[in-house]
């Protein structure tokens, strides 16, 4: 597999930015005309990156009553930026505030919103790549929320931190800088949405928060990262993967319908997916045991959810492998759909869309799912 590395011609372009200002200011004749019409096209190559700022633990400040608190949400987009040494040489950047929340209070209105304003600047032609920053708790939700809705080539990176800006290890500023990096590397064109944490570029398919609070919180299990960055260089280990996007619309209602997540375990019957099924949900996304189980109470009453036309998606409670159809559960038979590699949340969001998008037979919901529709 060849391994790309891209020298950043952005970090020269300011440098060289900066040769113009002082050949300007020294007033130097021919020679500061010279250099100015070589760099005026120099820096208007620059890329230009819109940020938008959601919240999270990356605009937290460290709360002085105790050596881990916080309070998320206190730094604005504009502040994040001025706080990143050298970041300004990488590209020009425009921040705006979309939301303040902690990602834990991520909402329909929010992804919206963001799916809206990106759509917007790219068909405006107003930025050549977004960056979002956002909490980490659902950092994964958004980032495969967009993917499956956005249809430009340009690139979005999300980018979160595990430490808030004061803290003794704060990792924000570095991951900020590292999101900004790949968002204006040429290599970024047509991998869609990308998530950027601690280094490592990650595919919203396969990434997921794996621990609470270290630093080094999000893994890819079932693929591994896409690409690794650090301040000298965007390296991609993996060919763009274009197949596993479905291109589905926003709700025309601006709300995505609704899809209950029942987690199993041992002595589990079936009250909580009949209470899904009276509260009205339009899926059913089982975290089973191991590649997918349940009890047969819980398979019951999934088969009455089935019976309504409630779309059921089997997915596990576990961080990695493969739920396959038909292995001990017979979802030919029962209308069922396995989730593949799709955590319970992302599985969740997939549903959400395809029903919104009116498509709620199992056979097409599992194609979705593949990827191959
Ligand atoms: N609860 C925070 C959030 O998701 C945690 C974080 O950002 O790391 O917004």
């Amino acid at each position: 597999m060849s391994i790309n590395t891209i020298n950043r011609k952005a970090l020269r372009l300011c440098g060289s930015a900066a040769l113009l200002i002082a050949a300007l200011a020294a007033g130097t004749g021919a020679q500061a005309a010279d250099v100015s019409s070589q760099q005026a096209s120099a820096v208007t190559a620059m890329p230009r990156v819109l940020l938008l700022a959601t919240g999270g633990t990356i605009s937290g400040t460290a709360d002085p009553r105790s050596a881990i608190g916080y309070n998320s949400g206190n730094v604005k987009g504009q502040e994040l930026v001025r706080g990143v040494p050298g970041i300004d040489k990488l590209a020009s950047i425009n921040a705006e505030q979309i939301s303040n929340v902690g990602s834990q209070d991520m909402n329909d209105k929010i992804w919206l919103q963001l799916a809206r304003r990106i759509d917007e600047a790219f068909e405006r032609n107003e930025a050549d790549a977004v960056v979002i920053t956002h909490g980490t708790d659902t950092i994964e939700e958004t980032a495969f929320f967009l993917n499956n809705v956005l249809h430009s080539d340009k690139p979005v990176v999300l980018v979160g931190s595990m430490r808030p800006g004061g803290s003794t290890s704060a990792d924000g500023p570095n991951n900020l800088y590292e999101a900004v990096e790949v968002a204006a590397s040429p290599q970024s064109r047509g991998r869609g949405v990308m998530v950027v944490m601690n280094d490592q570029i990650h595919a919203p398919r396969w990434i997921t928060k794996t621990n609470t609070t270290a630093v080094q919180a999000f893994a890819s299990p079932n693929a591994g990262a896409i690409g690794y960055v650090d301040p000298a260089s965007v390296r991609f280990v993996m060919p763009a993967v274009q197949s596993a996007r479905a291109a589905l619309s926003l709700p025309a209602n601006g709300q995505l319908p609704r899809v209950d997540i029942v987690y199993a375990h041992s002595n589990m019957d079936g009250r909580q997916i009949d209470h899904a099924i009276a509260d009205g949900a339009k899926g059913i996304v089982v975290a089973g045991e191991g590649d997918g189980d349940m009890s047969k109470e819980a398979l019951a009453a999934l088969d009455r959810a089935a019976a309504k036309g409630i779309v059921v998606v089997r997915s596990t409670r576990l961080v990695s492998g493969f739920v396959n159809r038909n292995v001990e559960v017979d979802d030919d038979k029962r209308g069922f759909v396995a989730s593949l590699d799709l955590n319970p949340q992302k599985a969740r969001l997939l549903t959400q869309l395809l029903v919104a998008n009116g498509v709620t037979d199992p056979f097409k919901v599992q194609q979705a799912f593949s990827g191959t529709w």
